[in-house]
């Protein structure tokens, strides 16, 4: 199951074209990462391959197509979290990372670290062999353009775009992941909830969750450990422990967004107090599903 972001979805504000390459793309990222799965791989290495192709897709805030920070350039957060070992990895800050998400894999699987920053991630990356991009690749003219006319004074739209993954693959193991350019504008050095394991990414043995919205609220109730939490403590569904914390807790301090849970028995959840999630998912038992601009399509 993925999202791609929260925000203002009515479809009036996005032309139709642009909803059709939503969809496609989202559609083909679940497929993507279900073919690993129904293959007996792992839901780490389905969220992974899952979340590279919304990265290199321009229409998410995420790797390439990712928002710019206030010095023009496009600084990149991502984590990922395997629920059967709570083994984590991820990254925050990174300019030449063309996958952040493979390289939050990378210092989980190779390195005794949970989370690197900055120049040294970018370091460690290229020391992994990762692959690398110069910044034109992750510059589009649209992200530029919204950059600009936030400098000019004019609001920035309320689409988010970061994405997120959540998977169960056939050993009942949980994984999630998420990536992300981070806030618009953002400034020296500002690291928000998606790569901070607990606030916008967290997964053990009962559940996996994804979150986008407002980071700096996400990173205070620790939205995502705090679903997890209500699950294994007080023995809510993932659907009431995702709600409670999204309408009851977040949203009433002020934080606006959602997140995509999902729990070891395949139940899904995806709580938003943001006018829309985009979200897309794929079960064993068949049903499929993609929702852009609050329409779903099955
Ligand atoms: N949560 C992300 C952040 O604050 C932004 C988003 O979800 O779009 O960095």
């Amino acid at each position: 199951m993925l999202h791609g972001g929260s925000g203002r979805l009515h479809p009036a504000g996005t032309p139709f074209l642009q909803q059709a390459a939503y969809n496609e793309a989202l559609t083909q990222a679940t497929e993507a990462g279900y073919a690993v799965l129904a293959q007996g791989g792992s839901s780490l290495a389905a969220v992974e391959t899952s979340l590279r192709l919304l990265e290199d897709c321009p229409l998410f805030n995420a790797g390439r197509g990712a928002v710019f920070s206030h010095a023009g350039v496009n600084e990149l957060d991502a984590a990922l979290m395997d629920g059967a070992t709570l083994r984590a990895g991820a990254v925050a800050g990174v300019r030449t990372v063309k996958n952040p998400i493979s390289a939050a894999r990378a210092v989980l699987e190779r390195s005794p670290h949970v989370l690197l920053t900055g120049a040294g991630a970018d370091e460690f990356a290229a020391a992994t062999g990762l692959e690398l991009a110069l910044p034109p690749w992750f510059r589009t003219e649209e992200r530029w353009q919204q950059f600009e006319a936030l400098r000019r004074g004019q609001a920035p739209g309320a689409k988010f775009g970061t994405v997120g993954a959540v998977a169960l693959d056939q050993a009942g193991h949980l994984a999630a992941g998420t990536s992300t350019g981070g806030m618009l504008n953002k400034k020296y050095g500002r690291v928000g909830d998606s790569p901070l394991i607990g606030a916008g990414t967290y997964a053990n043995a009962v559940c996996a969750v994804s979150g986008t919205g407002h980071g700096e609220f996400f990173i205070r109730y620790t939205v995502a450990h705090d679903i997890a939490a209500l699950m294994e403590y007080r023995g809510l569904s993932v659907q009431a422990a995702a709600e409670l914390v999204i309408h009851q807790k977040v949203a009433p301090a002020g934080g606006l967004g959602g997140v995509i849970a999902l729990d070891a028995q395949g139940n899904m959840a995806m709580p938003h107090s943001t006018e829309g999630l985009f979200w897309s998912y794929r079960s064993a038992d068949g049903r499929a599903a993609t929702n852009v601009c609050n329409m779903v399509i099955e």
